[in-house]
């Protein structure tokens, strides 16, 4: 089954002279058990996208079905979506509102109608498996650091085991240390329970180690969508809507403007960066 967005448009402030067009016409299928990256400079609608993929956001014109069904449809119910398509938002401020961390990730499972046990073991689950120590968990969530605040409001989605996982910029403000641990840790959250991953970010050297595909949005509309390695070939198109390739992609055409001709510019991990280097290197001694 799948998430799909069916030719969405979305403006804010409709009707009025300020209306902004965030999302113009996009089309888009999310199945299941895929890791997506969706990318795009700041203000090009990513954020007002994924809104629309657990209903918070209504579309314009246009129409999202999950499972085959319209979610805005009169009899589909948005509580029952929400806890099927769960949203970190992009500020963990935003998400985490509780006296503690640990009744703040009980707050959804409460609120879909389990028993307060069920909820209790939800949320010591959900908080180990996003590697918070016993010590945070009955600490105010403001007292956190950012790392943790992250950690908190993605156990506070993960307690209602959703299907679809969507994570809005949850590197942003990190240091390249806590940036690599949330990356991490989404991936074994990805690896250990098999959701559907839609990560947001800025930064393609973000997503290039662990996505399946990615979507590239543009002024509100969808520019590429394709396997990483397809999408970084378009490195002078992605450059002028302010994105560049992973920095491992950006080394390679670099030695091939410096004059290794054969090398491969399709190159997107370090693991590959490696191989490729040292295969050029065996070939210049023959
Ligand atoms: P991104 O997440 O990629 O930075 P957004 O979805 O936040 O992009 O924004 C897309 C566009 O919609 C931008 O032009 C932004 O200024 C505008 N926008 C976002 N939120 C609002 C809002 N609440 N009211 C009016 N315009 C908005
Ligand atoms: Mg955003």
């Amino acid at each position: 089954m799948a998430l799909i967005l069916d030719h969405v448009t979305y403006e804010y402030g409709g009707g009025t002279e300020l209306t902004v067009r965030a999302l113009n016409d996009v089309s888009l299928v999310i199945p299941d058990g895929q890791f997506i990256g969706l990318i795009g400079h700041t203000g090009s609608g990513k954020s007002t996208l994924v809104q629309h993929l657990n209903g918070l956001l209504a579309p314009t014109s246009g129409h999202i079905y999950y499972n085959g069904e319209d979610i805005h449809d009169k009899d589909f119910s948005k509580k029952k979506l929400r806890s099927k398509v769960g949203l970190v938002f992009q500020y963990p401020e935003h998400q985490l509102f509780e006296t503690d961390v640990f009744t703040d990730v009980c707050f959804g499972p409460k609120n879909l109608g389990l028993d307060k046990k069920e909820v209790q073991l939800r949320a010591f689950w959900a908080l180990k498996q996003v590697g918070l120590p016993d010590d945070c968990f009955y600490q105010p969530p403001f007292d956190l650091s950012g790392g943790q605040k992250r950690r908190a409001a993605i156990a506070g989605v993960l307690a209602m085991k959703p299907e679809v996982l969507i994570l809005d910029e949850p590197t942003a403000g990190l240091d390249p240390k806590g940036r690599d641990e949330i990356l991490d840790l989404v991936a074994s959250l990805k690896e250990e329970n098999g959701m559907t991953v839609v990560l947001v970010s800025h930064s393609m050297d973000d997503v290039a180690e662990y996505v399946d595909r990615i979507v590239v949005m543009n002024k509100g509309s969808v520019c590429f969508d394709d396997v990483p390695k397809q999408v970084f070939g378009h490195k002078e198109e992605l450059e002028s809507m302010g994105l560049s390739v992973p920095q491992v992609t950006d080394i390679m055409h670099a030695l091939k403007k410096a004059g290794w001709q054969s090398v491969d510019t399709t190159v997107t991990t370090l693991e590959e960066a490696k191989k490729e280097i040292l295969k050029q290197l065996h070939k210049r001694e023959e």
